[in-house]
């Protein structure tokens, strides 16, 4: 007589249950303090009332919030974060830094680098958010469950080794993959960033090591200045193995599901992962007040589709998204939601999640038509990366 395996470790196979959808998710993400933007000296508003940070807590409790309202939730695994220790962060980062971390949080809080505020007992909550990203690979690694969101807060794709930048304390992507090398002997993790903005941290981490694959879509030189030119390319044994599709301002669900089709797809297919992460910034969207680009929730649910079967075919659909950032008080909740609507499938017997954008979100040309600056640097990415890819 042989018992039964415990569900948790059950081998993924077509006839077995269709494996749930993970979610990590934790109230005290919402206690994370990036404060208001106070107006000193006049610079660079002489207006008296402080402006809340962009970066505040709304924009995840709000995606929760949706996710709830939608019947989302009730049907996916809950996973429980615990706080990131030295160890695990040590992954990504210097002593240094997360020694001073510890030390603002221990007093009134202040900026961990560059831009990267956190408030008193702040680093308990970075600490949480890089465990949670941790606790979604486990999850996905094990077979728990086939794919998770980690609705975490701080981000942290702009996080260097010994310093917190852009509102990012601790590299939460870094962090994530590195574990699932040394925890669960994943060889290769594809990282797929799809914030407007650089994952420059993520890619400093990575830039000579050829096991972990970097490919972002931003938009072109906007933060931080410098970074995500196409001709960085990695370095050493790790060269060819950072991918940047630089985007021109005005990019819209075409121009990205162009550059999924003539770059990412074919690049992670001939990558092979064992495990794909997706820093999931939806800071692209249309209503973004810190990014120019144009998408709409489509684009979201149809890169979330292409990620899907790009994990589906290389490594039995294992897929981690970790929240990064998105700036539309009202709309980048529904392009999170968007996206894991599309992890879980619908729920039957509702409707699916409106897009609040409306009817404007599919006439807009940039839905339908490719600019001809867009698909200049689509060219020239794809130019650059046949020196190491088959494109
Ligand atoms: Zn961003």
């Amino acid at each position: 007589m042989t018992d039964p395996a415990p569900p948790d470790l059950a081998p993924a196979s077509a006839d077995a249950e269709p494996r749930g959808v993970g979610l990590v998710f934790d109230d005290r993400y919402l206690f994370h303090a990036t404060g208001l933007r106070l107006i000193e000296d006049r610079d660079p508003y002489p207006f008296a009332e402080p402006e809340p940070h962009v970066s505040g807590p709304a924009l995840v409790g709000r995606a929760k919030h949706l996710l709830d309202l939608h019947g989302l939730t009730d049907r996916m695994v809950r996973l429980e974060a615990m706080p990131a220790d030295d160890a695990a962060l040590a992954l990504g980062h210097t002593p240094e830094h997360i020694r001073r971390v510890g030390e603002l949080s221990a007093g009134a809080g202040g900026d961990t680098g560059q831009g990267a505020p956190i408030g008193p007992g702040g680093d308990r909550i970075a600490r949480l958010a890089a465990g949670g990203a941790m606790a979604a690979v486990d999850a996905v690694m094990t077979g728990r469950v086939r794919a998770a969101y980690a609705l975490v807060r701080p981000p942290g794709h702009h996080a260097m080794a010994d310093r917190g930048m852009g509102f990012c304390v601790y590299n939460n992507a870094v962090i994530a993959a590195r574990h699932a090398q040394r925890a669960h002997g994943a060889d290769k993790v594809l990282i797929l960033d799809w914030d407007v903005h650089h994952g420059n941290g993520t890619q400093a981490a990575f830039a000579a090591d050829p096991t972990v694959l970097f490919l972002s879509l931003h938009q072109d030189d906007l933060y931080p200045p410098g970074w995500g030119r196409f001709d960085q390319l990695g370095e050493g044994l790790g060269e060819g193995f950072t991918v940047n599709v630089p985007l021109p301002a005005g990019t819209g669900n075409r121009g990205y599901l162009d550059a999924f089709a003539r770059i990412v797809v074919p690049i992670a297919r001939q990558f092979a992962p064992d495990l794909v992460v997706v820093s999931a910034g939806q800071d692209a969207s249309v209503l973004d007040p810190l990014g120019r680009m144009s998408l709409t929730t489509s684009a979201y649910r149809d890169m979330t589709t292409l990620t899907m079967g790009i994990a589906a075919d290389a490594c039995g659909g294992r897929l981690v998204l970790l929240q990064e950032g998105g700036y539309a008080p009202t709309y980048a909740p529904y392009c999170t939601a968007a996206i894991v609507e599309t992890l879980v499938g619908p729920t039957e017997g509702t409707t699916p999640i409106p897009d609040p954008y409306g009817p404007r979100a599919a006439t807009m040309p940039q839905s339908r038509e490719l600019g001809l600056d867009a698909d200049r640097a689509l060219d020239r990415a794809a130019t650059t990366l046949r020196r190491y890819w088959d494109l």
